[in-house]
């Protein structure tokens, strides 16, 4: 068999679509399995959707995701240009070979003829239907006026009746009536192909071998495939993908920020993180393992394990496979990725921002996450006097007080702040004092963070904050406390 040939093939939008980022992934772990090329294609030919900079978007996300292309616009290769916008020449000679192999003709309707037609399809309650008008234009005639630069389109001509199949991976045969199918146009009156006819040339050209792109495309595949066999070409194996959806029946949406890879990577979602949440979005390996790099993976990925239904984005399962990944790095490759969360919401100088590190890798699910856990640090931050109370600790505001008094002077007579002595001297004072752990250490965490929930517990804060903080916030709090 000859070298599977895999192509990811986006339109420039300007972002990357996490359906679409999984369809590149599929895409490449076809035939990185297989030894296979992986190409990229821009599908740029609708220009008036151009946005500035959108090329740029696809490469950087393929790089920081790892999939590293074999051809493509950025590296080349031997069956460029890889944008189509770079290829009408490619386009129109063989728009010219298929009218004269009699798979399409052109067309010279006004705006104002197809305007009428579509109005008279609606009034019918039909879909639009091109209704074969320029087909009688005969073939010399039509040819000749094209060529002396007569405003008109190439359509394709379908044939009137038969069915068309083919055999899709995924979702099994598909065929169609070629009676619903519209003779639609190949190539528009500015001289740039339509997808439509643009993705059978490349293709081919291309020598791809597998076809994966979502399952938006595979109604019309079997338009796709009469091309193929207008040109005598042979037929790539398509493997369509089901959409990747919100919840049922409910897509991802950019606007409300959970559709595309950007959102989620600006939030501090690793990317390995991603690429292995988004592989398990309609592939299962059959073992039940949910874990996998990129390298396992390319090892492991088969076309086998790839589901028909719609696949549901589930957030908090890829928040909660997130905060696994980051408990898989190291604490310097954490702190690493950590430092610009605190750059932003950390100005005091005297904190240790590794022993902070150390603290928040094992409750960090995404880096989005560390503002909020550390914003009591700079400054105490408001709370409701509530929080002391604690049934399970057995708090109240009364020995909540008492306790921090008590805390406060045995933290103030220490000479050495670390964490092993503000340990002893607390425990001391709970043995001494013959109350219950919690009666001492939550007051504390309470006192000098504001929060129940914290990155450690008090003898951990006592030693970020640092002796001088620690007090200040203790006693202040005992003022305010005030005759309870
Ligand atoms: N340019 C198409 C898209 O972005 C790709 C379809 C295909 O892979 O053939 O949807």
């Amino acid at each position: 068999m000859s070298q599977i040939r895999t192509r990811f093939a986006p339109s420039p939008t300007g972002y990357m679509h996490i359906g679409n980022l999984r369809t590149a992934l599929y895409t490449y772990l076809i035939a990185r399995k297989n030894k296979g090329k992986f190409i990229l294609r821009i599908e740029d030919t609708d220009q008036e959707r151009y946005v500035e900079g959108a090329t740029d978007v696809i490469y950087n996300t393929l790089k920081l995701v790892g999939l590293e292309h074999d051809e493509g616009p950025d590296v080349g290769g031997e069956y460029g240009p890889y944008i189509q916008s770079e290829r009408k020449d490619i386009y129109d000679y063989y728009a010219s070979r298929l009218i004269e192999v009699k798979g399409a003709y052109p067309c010279f309707c006004t705006k104002d003829r197809l305007d009428t037609l579509r109005e008279q399809c609606l009034k019918a309650g039909d879909q639009f239907k091109y209704d074969g008008f320029c087909k009688n234009i005969p073939m010399e005639e039509a040819i000749a006026r094209r060529k002396e630069g007569e405003a008109c389109v190439v359509r394709q001509i379908i044939p009137e009746s038969g069915i068309t199949s083919f055999d899709d991976v995924v979702f099994g045969i598909i065929s169609v009536e070629n009676s619903t199918l519209d003779e639609g146009v190949l190539v528009k009156s500015d001289g740039m192909p339509t997808y439509n006819f643009a993705n059978v040339v490349d293709d081919h050209l291309m020598c791809i071998t597998h076809v994966v792109r979502g399952s938006e495309y595979l109604s019309s595949t079997p338009k796709y495939n009469l091309l193929y066999k207008a040109f005598g070409w042979q037929l790539p194996t398509y493997i369509h993908l089901p959409p990747v959806m919100k919840e049922a029946g409910k897509k991802l949406s950019k606007r409300e920020g959970d559709a595309s890879f950007e959102d989620f990577y600006s939030k501090g979602y690793l990317t390995e993180a991603i690429v292995n949440y988004i592989a398990l979005l309609g592939w299962s390996s059959g073992t039940g393992q949910e874990f996998f790099t990129l390298d396992e993976l390319k090892a492991v990925f088969s076309t086998d394990g790839l589901n028909k239904a719609p696949a549901i984005f589930d957030v908090n399962k890829l928040r909660w496979m997130n905060g696994e990944y980051i408990r898989k790095r190291t604490l310097e490759q954490f702190h690493e990725i950590a430092l610009p969360y605190y750059a932003k919401s950390i100005t005091r100088q005297d904190i240790d921002l590794f022993s902070l590190s150390k603290l928040l890798q094992p409750r960090v699910e995404v880096l989005c996450d560390i503002p909020e856990n550390i914003d009591f640090i700079d400054k105490l931050p408001e709370y409701d006097i509530s929080l002391f109370v604690n049934k399970k600790m057995k708090t109240d505001l009364q020995n909540s007080k008492t306790s921090l008094e008590e805390a406060f002077r045995v933290l103030n007579e220490l000479e050495v702040w670390s964490e092993h002595s503000i340990h002893d001297a607390l425990f001391k004072l709970i043995e001494k004092l013959g109350v219950k752990n919690g009666q001492i250490l939550w007051p504390i965490r309470i006192a000098v963070s504001g929060k129940q929930a914290t990155p450690g517990g008090a003898i951990e804060l006592l030693t970020l904050l640092g002796k001088k903080e620690s007090l200040h916030r203790i006693s202040g709090t005992v003022l305010s406390m005030g005759q309870i």
